[in-house]
């Protein structure tokens, strides 16, 4: 059974325990952060455990690259606590069962697109940027076979992505690409900050879809009309397991000509989209998430944003419509690189 590495010693000589300091939706003092994740590191139950609305932002604020997120997450299973009512997360765990029938392995060579679960999502990925680029996961009817599995961080069970993660990174690997470019950014996640953590192989290579969309980009440069929008960032969950790839964004905003407009919620201090909250079997969660959203849209909108811009297709699911009602334009990152170097977008 595959258990998280995590560094114990690096927690007893951290003075600032950021992981916990930082965090928006715990209000702690130093000593409490101390305590709380003294106990969690012990195996003990800490009210942290109960009250983590499950964002990922603590595997970004931890400065010395240890794991408290999965640390929490493994030790809320170990402990049945469970963030989610008990029938969402039979229903949850059902839902994304993989292999369900065989996948097929077509060989490929050079770079492949990864669509993970969101096959459907096919048209997001046209155009000059995706052009000649072999899709290792593109019907629908088999997209299981390519669900990283990463959402049941959310549900408290490591154990689930555990439990299926290595059949889904052979699949993978058995088209044989040599780098992978993975659409959703929790796949890239998974394989590049989960997987490690928890000593499951990854025998191919992974590229991040905002680098990849980077590169195309500069090389169609000559092709580029600056956009002039001001837009607002949603930064997702995930990326808080690949913040090295963050800056990306500022470098595609800045190629493309379009203003990242000055708010409160941006880079380490994101909002997620609050889609985890919601569903949450803590008192007042649908009220919490509610608020956080509107925090959020008014601070994209106050900051004079004309588009919010999104790399998951979990917040766009669920920020679409407040974003509009908002005046704004929800859009793919993906479908703003191809506006800007003249594409139609449908
Ligand atoms: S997880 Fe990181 S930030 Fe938190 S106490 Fe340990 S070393 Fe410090
Ligand atoms: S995952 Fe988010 S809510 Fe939970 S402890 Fe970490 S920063 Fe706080």
């Amino acid at each position: 059974m595959h258990r998280l590495t995590f560094y114990k010693d690096m927690c007893a000589a951290c003075e600032t325990h950021d992981c916990l300091m930082k965090c928006q939706h715990l209000d702690l003092d130093l000593e409490t952060a101390r305590m709380e994740m003294d106990k969690i590191i012990k195996g003990e139950d800490s009210f942290v455990l109960h009250d983590c609305v499950t964002c990922y932002a603590c595997e970004e604020y931890c400065p010395n690259g240890n794991h408290p997120f999965y640390l929490i997450v493994q030790t809320q299973e170990d402990l049945h606590i469970s963030p989610l009512p008990d029938p969402l997360v039979t229903r949850g765990i059902q839902t994304g069962i993989p292999f369900r029938g065989e996948p097929e392995i077509k060989e490929m060579t050079g770079t492949a697109l990864n669509m993970g679960v969101f096959s459907n999502l096919m048209d997001r990925v046209g155009g000059r940027l995706f052009e000649g680029l072999p899709v290792i996961s593109e019907d629908p009817r088999k997209m299981f076979h390519y669900f990283c599995q990463l959402m049941y961080l959310h549900y408290g069970k490591t154990s689930v992505i555990n439990d299926r993660l290595v059949k889904i990174i052979e699949t993978i690997a058995a088209h044989k690409a040599e780098e992978v470019v993975h659409f959703h950014d929790e796949c890239y996640g998974t394989y590049m900050s989960y997987a490690p953590a928890f000593g499951i192989d990854v025998p191919f290579s992974s590229v991040h879809l905002f680098e990849y969309l980077y590169n195309k980009l500069v090389e169609l440069k000559e092709d580029i009309k600056p956009l002039n929008y001001k837009v607002a960032y949603q930064r997702p969950c995930s990326s808080r397991l690949s913040p090295d790839k963050h800056p990306f964004v500022a470098k595609i905003f800045d190629l493309i000509g379009v203003e990242e407009v000055d708010r409160t919620y941006v880079g380490e201090n994101a909002l997620c989209c609050g889609a985890t909250i919601l569903g949450q079997k803590k008192q007042g969660s649908r009220q919490y998430c509610a608020d956080i959203q509107e925090k959020n849209i008014a601070d994209m909108k106050n900051a004079g944003a004309q588009i919010c811009v999104f790399n998951c297709p979990a917040c766009m699911q669920t920020l679409a419509t407040p974003v509009s009602k908002a005046g704004m334009m929800p859009l793919f990152m993906s479908d703003l690189c191809r506006l800007a170097i003249g594409e139609k977008i449908g």
